[in-house]
């Protein structure tokens, strides 16, 4: 199932036959790509090989594909270890082609850009260029640190900031700050968010801290750009997508996606980020099928042979009242996994029995009872201050494998 009709798509396909063209000139994906007829129509699409994340950045290592006009901007492009690869764009990041459809932000805002700048991540930038269009006024705070939240936010009361945006776990501490102070920002209407699933627990803090705050997402990756956006009317997993982005539905419910904006430098031709997702009529009443996003297929991990599911685990655990978000630490020594921990960030006040949520959880979750069937004590779950997140994307994993004792 394809996100648009063929004959929205098929007038279009010129763009995808470009780009497999260059896929044939990368001597890696040369034997893959020699054979495939050029698709003239959305079938044709359909039965193109995947090109997954290692395969793009081969790809983009040999094409070193520059901008028509003005600097061609080298981002960090997926991967959550080692590294950086590489994602490539145009100064503007494709983003006119997303304000003719969505427009969170007008001349009146005041826009609060707290996407971390630098340590080339890619949001920040993006997030610039929307305002541009937008032509509102823009604050670019980017990152900060602990201490430096009270006095920001008072800057943000006094300027009347009326939108604000950075990633859910970004915006997580923001709204954690100016709740645990007591200071409102009346005067905050817009929340813009992109990478990483929205966090049911924040509109908690909005409600308190700004409770005329209503969410806009946009959904991307820097391999893609942005791909599609919602409304405070439209639920926090299902996007609107974009006439230029190609979306498919394919076996397993993985999604995978192609360009159809010829100026897009990233060779994007059925690619699949690892989301998986499906297309149905969103309940805004906007019409056409949006993509409902159902979250990553490689969320499985491999614990002493068996297959765990960590997301399942993460949804059981933030259900319980009082955690607001939670993490997966599977501690290996040897190449084996010697302790599984989940760790909670509980609300402030909050009182969590986290002894009775690791009985539960022990004896709900089949591979965790059967690998640790022997010494069930190196299965913990632990209230926490904080979660481990990867300095160098700035994001809080779901996920995290360390080597330890
Ligand atoms: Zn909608």
């Amino acid at each position: 199932m394809f996100s648009l009709t063929p004959e929205a798509a098929e007038p279009r396909l010129a763009v995808a036959r470009g780009t497999l063209e260059r896929l044939r000139q990368v001597p890696e994906l040369a034997l893959r790509y020699r054979d495939c007829p050029d698709p003239g129509t959305l079938d044709g699409i359909a039965a193109l090989p995947p090109l997954l994340k290692d395969d793009l950045n081969l790809a983009l290592a040999h094409l070193r594909p520059r901008a028509e006009h003005g600097a061609t901007w080298l981002f960090q492009s997926g991967g959550s270890t080692g590294a950086p690869k590489l994602g490539h764009a145009p100064t503007g990041f494709y983003m006119s082609g997303v304000h003719a459809h969505w427009q969170p932000l007008d001349r009146d805002d005041v826009f609060v850009n707290a996407w971390g700048a630098g340590r080339m991540w890619g949001a920040h930038f993006l997030a610039a260029a929307l305002a541009d269009l937008s032509g509102c006024q823009v604050i670019a705070v980017g990152s900060v640190a602990q201490d430096e939240y009270a006095e920001w936010l008072a800057f943000f009361k006094t300027r009347e900031v009326t939108a604000i945006g950075g990633t859910p776990s970004v915006l997580r501490l923001w709204f954690a700050h100016a709740r645990a102070a007591g200071l409102e920002l009346p005067h905050l209407r817009k929340v813009l968010w992109l990478g990483e699933a929205w966090q049911p627990q924040l509109e908690e803090d909005m409600a308190a801290v700004a409770p005329a705050a209503r969410r806009w997402g946009m959904f991307g990756s820097t391999e893609t750009w942005v791909v599609g956006t919602n409304t405070p009317d439209c639920p926090a997993d299902l996007f609107h997508t974009l006439p230029d982005q190609l979306v498919h539905v394919g076996e397993d419910q993985l999604l995978d996606f192609t360009t159809l904006n010829p100026e897009m430098l990233n060779p994007v031709l059925r690619y699949r980020t690892g989301d998986a997702g499906r297309l149905e009529p969103c309940p805004c009443g906007r019409p056409g099928r949006a993509m409902r996003v159902l979250g990553r297929r490689d969320s499985v991990v491999q614990v002493r042979g068996l297959g765990l599911h960590v997301d399942e685990v993460i949804t059981r655990v933030e259900r319980e009242p009082g955690v607001s978000r939670a993490q997966v630490v599977i501690t290996e020594a040897g190449g084996r996994a010697a302790g599984v921990d989940v760790l909670l960030l509980t609300a402030p006040g909050a009182d969590v029995d986290a002894e009775r949520l690791r009985k539960e959880i022990l004896s709900g979750t089949f591979t965790l009872s059967t690998a640790f069937q022997h010494d069930p004590e190196n299965f913990r779950v632990r209230p926490v201050t904080e979660l481990i997140s990867n300095d160098r994307t700035g994001k809080t994993a779901h996920l995290v494998v360390r080597e330890g004792r």
